[in-house]
C-alpha cells in the first residue's frame, strides 16, 4: 500500500532502479520497483524525455549516493580520496565506500540494512580492533577486527539479522564468526567483486565530477 512506501522507496523509484535500500526486507513482495511503480510525481511526458549526458551522469552519481546512504558533500570527499589514489578512479571510489565501517557492518550481516548499520555504529554497538568507533563512514584497513560491543550482543536486531548470515553467509573479502560476532576484513575487494555494483557505471561518476 502506498502509505507503507517510506522515502527510501522514494529514491528507488526516482532511480528506476531496486537500490536495496531497506535490505532484506527489499526481497519481500511489497517493492515498489518490481512492482513497477513509476517516479514518484512524474508522468508519461517525462518519462518519454530524452536524457542528456549530462542527466545519465547525475543519475549514476544519485544511485551510488543513495545505495550508500550518503550526502552530496560527504560524497565529494570520498571521490577526491578515490582521484588521489593510484589506480582508476571509479573502482577506487567503489573499493573506498565499500571499506566504510557502515558498509562492512551491514555485509557482515550485523545489520539488515546499511541505515540499520549506520546506527549500530553511530550508537556505539561497534568496535574496531577492540576500539569502540562511531563514526560511520570510517575507512577500514586490510585486516581490521570489526566487532560487536559485549553488551551489545543481545540485541534483537542483531540477531535478527546474523540469520541471513545462515542463508546466504557473506561477501567473499569478508571472514565473519556470527557466533561471537566478530569478523574481519580479509583483503579489500576489486572492482569486479562488488556483484551487487556490477551496472553501476562509475565511469559516468568521474565524467560528472571532472567537469
Ligand atoms: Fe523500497 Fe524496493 Fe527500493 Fe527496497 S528496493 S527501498 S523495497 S523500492
Amino acid at each position: 500500500m502506498a502509505r507503507n512506501l517510506g522515502p527510501q522507496c522514494r529514491n528507488c523509484r526516482t532511480e528506476r532502479k531496486q537500490l536495496f535500500l531497506k535490505g532484506e526486507r527489499c526481497k519481500g513482495p511489497n517493492c515498489a520497483i518490481t512492482k513497477k511503480r513509476g517516479a514518484p510525481g512524474k508522468g508519461q511526458r517525462f518519462r518519454m524525455r530524452k536524457v542528456s549526458d549530462y542527466g545519465l551522469q547525475l543519475r549514476e552519481k544519485q544511485k551510488l549516493k543513495r545505495m550508500y546512504g550518503m550526502l552530496e558533500r560527504q560524497f565529494k570527499i570520498f571521490f577526491n580520496k578515490a582521484n588521489k589514489m593510484k589506480g582508476v578512479t571509479g573502482e577506487n571510489l567503489i573499493r573506498l565506500l565499500e571499506r566504510r565501517l557502515d558498509t562492512v557492518v551491514y555485509r557482515m550481516r550485523f545489520a539488515s540494512s546499511r541505515k540499520q548499520a549506520r546506527q549500530l555504529v553511530s550508537h556505539g554497538h561497534v568496535r574496531v580492533n577492540d576500539k569502540r568507533v562511531n563514526i560511520p563512514s570510517y575507512i577500514l584497513r586490510q585486516g581490521d577486527k570489526v566487532e560487536i560491543r559485549e553488551r551489545s550482543k543481545k540485541l534483537l536486531v542483531i540477531k535478527e539479522s546474523l540469520k541471513e548470515y545462515s542463508r546466504s553467509g557473506v561477501v567473499p573479502w569478508l571472514d565473519v564468526d556470527p557466533d561471537n560476532m566478530f569478523g574481519i576484513l580479509k583483503t579489500i575487494p576489486s572492482r569486479n567483486d562488488v556483484i551487487d555494483l556490477a551496472d553501476i557505471k562509475e565511469q559516468l561518476i568521474v565524467e560528472l565530477y571532472s567537469k
